[in-house]
């Protein structure tokens, strides 16, 4: 179905052409007309599904199509990240380009006093972390008071930073009339019970299964000890098809060690992770997506929502230890039409989190065997010798049947789009 049949306005549909798109993908298909008709709405879809568009592109067409009602901020975004909160005001800008919209960002890490002039100036739309917003909007609740639209994006990546107070305290300062959406990459019992709360009888848009990281990912695994991990790095890195790597270390600590070793071996990288200035990680994600860094080196949290385009390959040097990370990593490449690849080191350790993993993938991941690299000797001291050294791997049928992991039987409770596929 082309854009021109959802019901956006003509303004939202022209600027959707200059975005070069030619056809809603499916999130967007079946979550554009609900939003439309003024409909709260639940979608389950991870980053790279268009989901950003989702939501927006429809938002921007009912702010275009009525008048407001009284002065004052119309619509709410709530996101997890700062990153993420950049990503969608330059998302809005895009979309609302023929449009006469102000749009304000909202985020931590920086000065308030640009934010609460912003504010003061009057805007139509903002995009929020929620632990700054309700520093900000202290004294300033009327502004909140003729709010038209809520959306909460990565929905569960909130939760899982600890924002359910901020979100709540927020949430009592706005009209109970209103269209609010609520977009997570996981239906779990707290999202369910989030909607309940802060919803009304909405309706539900489910992208993929929920543990189905990106079909158009490659992804394959490499058995290697920990000591040679950052040569079997460098030696990847030394074939230009790994042309935007994104590299996850678990530790902050681990992440500027792997960077530092990219850039004595000449490899241009920079680093995402919390101990780094709010500048300093906006210059590194410009920095990557603009081509100026082949590698950017991440921890999860900050590279939660990033949205590259083109991202080649993602790298998971130190093996996430819980499958949603994975997921979230790995959807980081092959976004939108793109296809792209994921590889992960797997230390003698990690055997058991891919057990893990790959039960709830419900698939396994491809070994493969580096040509032309063969491990370096440990020449460093043992760490610790008194521990025990890690348990051997031995493959395992895993016994438990697959209806009994996971208990789907909230699903129904929402009348439902089912686009799954
Ligand atoms: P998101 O899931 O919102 O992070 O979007 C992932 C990427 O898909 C972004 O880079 C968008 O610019 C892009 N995108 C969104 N909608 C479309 C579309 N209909 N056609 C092609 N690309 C799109």
């Amino acid at each position: 179905m082309p854009f021109q049949q959802l019901g956006l306005a003509p303004q939202v549909i022209q600027a959707v052409k200059d975005a070069g798109y030619t056809e809603p993908t499916p999130i967007q298909t079946a979550a554009i007309p609900v939003i439309l008709q003024r409909h709260d709405l639940m979608g389950i879809a991870q980053t790279g599904t268009g989901k950003t568009a989702a939501f927006v592109l429809p938002l921007l067409s009912l702010m275009a199509s009525t008048p407001p009602q009284h002065r004052g901020i119309r619509g709410l975004i709530m996101v997890p990240t700062r990153e993420l909160v950049v990503q969608v005001e330059e998302n809005i800008r895009t979309y609302a380009r023929h449009l006469p919209l102000r749009v304000a960002t909202i985020f931590g890490g920086v000065s308030e006093r640009p934010q609460i002039r912003a504010l003061q100036q009057g805007a139509d739309l903002i995009v929020a972390t929620p632990g700054r917003l309700l520093d900000v909007i202290r004294g300033r609740e009327p502004s909140l008071r003729s709010l038209e639209f809520l959306v909460l994006d990565e929905a569960d990546r909130m939760l899982d930073m600890g924002f359910i107070h901020p979100i709540r305290q927020i949430v009592r300062l706005l009209p109970r009339q209103r269209l609010t959406l609520l977009f997570s990459a996981t239906l779990s019992r707290e999202i369910e019970q989030l909607s309940r709360e802060f919803m009304h009888q909405p309706k539900m848009v489910e992208i993929g299964r929920r543990s189905n990281p990106a079909e158009t990912v490659t992804q394959y695994l490499y058995e290697i000890s920990h000591h040679a991990k950052m040569a079997l790095l460098s030696h990847l890195l030394k074939n230009e098809d790994l042309k935007t790597v994104l590299v996850f270390s678990r530790t902050k600590h681990g992440a500027d060690r792997i960077a530092r070793r990219l850039e004595s071996a000449r490899i241009s990288c920079a680093t995402l992770h919390a101990n780094r200035s709010q500048n300093q990680r906006l210059r590194a994600l410009h920095d990557f997506k603009h081509g100026r860094v082949r590698v950017l080196v991440a921890t999860d949290i900050a590279a939660r929502g990033i949205d590259v385009e083109g991202i080649s390959h993602v790298i998971n040097y130190d093996f996430p230890r819980h499958p949603e990370d994975y997921v979230h990593r790995i959807g980081r490449t092959g976004r939108a039409q793109a296809v792209g690849e994921a590889i992960s080191f797997l230390a003698p350790d990690d055997h058991s989190h891919l057990r893990t993993l790959e039960r709830f993938l419900r698939r396994g991941i491809l070994r493969r065997k580096v040509e032309g690299f063969s491990e370096p000797a440990n020449t460093a001291a043992p760490r610790d010798s008194s521990a025990p050294p890690p348990a051997p791997y031995r493959p395992r049928r895993d016994t438990m049947p697959w209806r009994l992991r996971r208990s789907w039987k909230n699903k129904r409770r929402f009348p439902r789009h089912d686009h799954s596929s």
